[in-house]
Order: C-alpha cells, then sequence, then structure tokens
C-alpha cells in the first residue's frame, strides 16, 4: 500500500520548473548547486532561491561526451550535458552557481561549467586530518558570504542566517523521524518514496509547505502502521543502500531490488540522509556553526572517511539491516575504491554482506543486475 500524500511528491520536479520560471519572472535571483557539501542556508539567508542541480538523466550525456572523456561518471557528464545544451530550466534559471572541489571529475567539470555560468568554487579540504580543518571550512562559508552579498546586493546578517538555520533543522528533523518509521518491520515506505520525498525537497522553494507536507506524510504513514498496512511483504529482506547518489530517474538499483521482493529500508548516500543526520548548533556563532556542520559531511571524497562507517554501523543496527547494497558509478573511484573498506566493516562487525553493484544511468544492465539482486536476496532469506 502506498501513502494518498506521495502524491504530492510525486509532482515536485515538474513543478519546481515552473516555481523556478515564476520566481525568475518575479525576480527573484536563483543559485543553483550540485553537491551536498553546499551551505544552502547562505543562499537562502541572502534572499534567493536554492535549486538542486546535479543530473540523473542518461539523456544529455551523448552532448556532454563532445567535450569530456566518456569514461566519466555519468553524474557529472549528465549535469554537464544539461547545463551545455540549454536542456535544464533549473540551470538555466540559476544567476550563478555554488560549486565545490569534492571529486577531481566534478572540479575539472566546474572549469569548463564556469565559461556558461558565474560560479563560486568552495575549496573543500579533501582531508579529514587537517588540523584547521574547522577554520578552513569557515573561511570557505565567508567567501561565499562575501560573493552572494557582492553579487545579490545584500547583506547576510546573523538574524537572518540563524532563522533559516532553525527551518533547515526543522526539516531535517522530520526528514529523519520519517526515515526512522522504516524502523517498523515491515516497512511503511518504499526507498523509492523515500528519494522521491528527499530529492524533491531541492525542488521546492516553499519550505513551510515542504514541511507541511512530511508531516501529513508521516501522520499517514503511521497511520498506516497502526492499521497493519505497509509498503512490502513481511518476509522481504531490509536492505540499506549506500554508495553514490541516486537521483529520481536514476532510481534503477533500488526499484530492481524492490521488484525482486526485498525493502530498501532507507539511503545512506548524500541522495539519502548523508545531509540530514547532523544539525547545525544553533546555540553557536551561525557562520562558525555551519562550518562546522558541512565539515562531518561522511562522503568518500574525504580521507580518511571514517564518518562513513560509523554512520552505517547505527544504521545497519537501528533499521535491523540484513544485507547492504552498495550503488557505484561507473568511473567514481572515490566510492569503488571505498566500496571493499565498507564491505569489510560490515562483514568483521556486523555479519552483514555487501552486494556492489557499479552502474551508469543506462538501462543496458537491467537483466544483469536483476540475476545479481535476485541471488543476493535469495542468500538474505
Ligand atoms: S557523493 Fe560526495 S561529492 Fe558527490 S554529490 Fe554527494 S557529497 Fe557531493
Ligand atoms: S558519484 Fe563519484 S565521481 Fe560522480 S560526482 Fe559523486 S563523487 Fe564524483
Amino acid at each position: 500500500m502506498r501513502a494518498k500524500t506521495m502524491e504530492y511528491f510525486d509532482q515536485l520536479i515538474p513543478k519546481g520548473m515552473v516555481l523556478a520560471k515564476e520566481a525568475k519572472e518575479q525576480g527573484k535571483p536563483v543559485v543553483g548547486y550540485y553537491c551536498v557539501f553546499s551551505p544552502i542556508e547562505l543562499i537562502e539567508a541572502a534572499g534567493a532561491i536554492p535549486v538542486g542541480l546535479c543530473a540523473t538523466k542518461q539523456e544529455p550525456i551523448a552532448e556532454a561526451e563532445k567535450i569530456l572523456p566518456r569514461n566519466l561518471c555519468p553524474l557529472v557528464k549528465s549535469s554537464f550535458g544539461f547545463a551545455i545544451s540549454g536542456k535544464c530550466p533549473f540551470f538555466h534559471f540559476s544567476d550563478f552557481v555554488l560549486a565545490e572541489t569534492t571529486c577531481d571529475g566534478k572540479k575539472k567539470m566546474y572549469e569548463l561549467l564556469s565559461e556558461h555560468k558565474p560560479m563560486i568554487v568552495l575549496d573543500i579540504p579533501n582531508s579529514a586530518t587537517l588540523e584547521d580543518l574547522n577554520e578552513h571550512w569557515l573561511k570557505q562559508i565567508y567567501r561565499a558570504k562575501e560573493y552572494f552579498e557582492k553579487n545579490l546586493g545584500t547583506e547576510i546578517s546573523r538574524e537572518k542566517l540563524r532563522e533559516v538555520i532553525k527551518v533547515y533543522n526543522e526539516e531535517r528533523k522530520l526528514i529523519m523521524e520519517l526515515v526512522s518509521l522504516n524502523k517498523h518491520h515491515p516497512t511503511p515506505i518504499t526507498g523509492t518514496d523515500l528519494l522521491k520525498v528527499l530529492w524533491g525537497r531541492s525542488f521546492q522553494f516553499n519550505r513551510q509547505e515542504f514541511l507541511d507536507q512530511v508531516k501529513t506524510l508521516i501522520t499517514e504513514l503511521k497511520e498506516m502502521v497502526a492499521n497493519g498496512q505497509f509498503s512490502c511483504s513481511p518476509d522481504s529482506p531490509r536492505i540499506l543502500v549506500t554508495g553514490c547518489p541516486t537521483g529520481v530517474g536514476q532510481e534503477k538499483v533500488m526499484g530492481i531490488i524492490q521488484e525482486c521482493g526485498g525493502a530498501v529500508v532507507l539511503q545512506e548516500s548524500c541522495s539519502g540522509i548523508k545531509g540530514f543526520v547532523d544539525l547545525v548548533d544553533e546555540a553557536k556563532d551561525p557562520f562558525l556553526a555551519l562550518a562546522e556542520k558541512y565539515n562531518k559531511i561522511p562522503c568518500a571524497c574525504v580521507s580518511p572517511n571514517k564518518g562513513r562507517l560509523s554512520l552505517l554501523s547505527k544504521l545497519v543496527e537501528d533499521f535491523r539491516v540484513d544485507g547492504v547494497v552498495d550503488i557505484t558509478l561507473q568511473a567514481c573511484h572515490t566510492y569503488n575504491i571505498e566500496s571493499y573498506s565498507v564491505k569489510e566493516h560490515l562483514r568483521k562487525n556486523h555479519n552483514i554482506p555487501l552486494l556492489q553493484i557499479e552502474t551508469d544511468y543506462s538501462e543496458s544492465d537491467t537483466e544483469q543486475i536483476k540475476l545479481r539482486v535476485e541471488a543476493f536476496l535469495e542468500m538474505l532469506k
């Protein structure tokens, strides 16, 4: 059974296109961003609309490959292809882009993209052991603040930033409450529906409306649990999805897991809960608090990435996970290499098996993935 409130979230992306157009017509600035490391509170506090630009479709990749190498992550190629072909309304309406130095593919892609849109690239250290990590981040937060103030002719006051942080923290708490409902067995909401909510949040610019709808969804799902109505059968193995981001339109692997009888209880990746687990400390100076929060994101681009292992440990225990599926996008070296450490960590500490699936945005490997997922789920029963 599916919650009725999901109909609202089904519409978020198409409606977002209209909202972005309307915002531009009303003279409201739009700032695009690509990564969960982007401190979007600053964009909002500057009076602009933050909009997610990561693309997850196969369609623009051919255009991107005229410039970028074929052997590159599909997320980078798809995002670039959409941007240069003029087919992404969100990129089109963006006044500028907030980018970041994470993986090499993205960094170099941004150099080319800067010819199409003005951008600020935050220098995100790839090391988790730098002594002055928080200071480094704080400098980047101030750089972004000054960039927005200059380009938007506005001032980002501490008071305004505090207000925005509060709203975003409320959103994080609600998302975690929503996701936590899947601690129940059987799960009340599918992984692909959770993805629709979490991915869709970047395309709803009215935060209060989004929060209200998440609250309604939580209430409906609680009622479903009380009435014994669920999204999967009681014998579905409970699967945690990790790895590279998975966007709406590219839920191939999660869809296959569900089709084959598994329950995707949640996604740890940055398209899942990575950005929602930590709050911004409301008691601290808001700029420093932002620096500290974004510094903690356990992405494979950062080394060593011990935070991901401890987060996974907590999730597999809390959500009583039977198996983990690690989605690696082709040519994503950071997540591909880290897959080994994650597999060993889960085996040694939790006796939980991991299935790594290396894929792209095409449908060419669907049958092959199906066979591997079926065998994996069979082993878990
Ligand atoms: S996986 Fe890491 S670098 Fe890639 S979008 Fe997510 S947070 Fe950013
Ligand atoms: S999936 Fe990997 S290669 Fe692709 S953008 Fe994210 S970190 Fe970079």
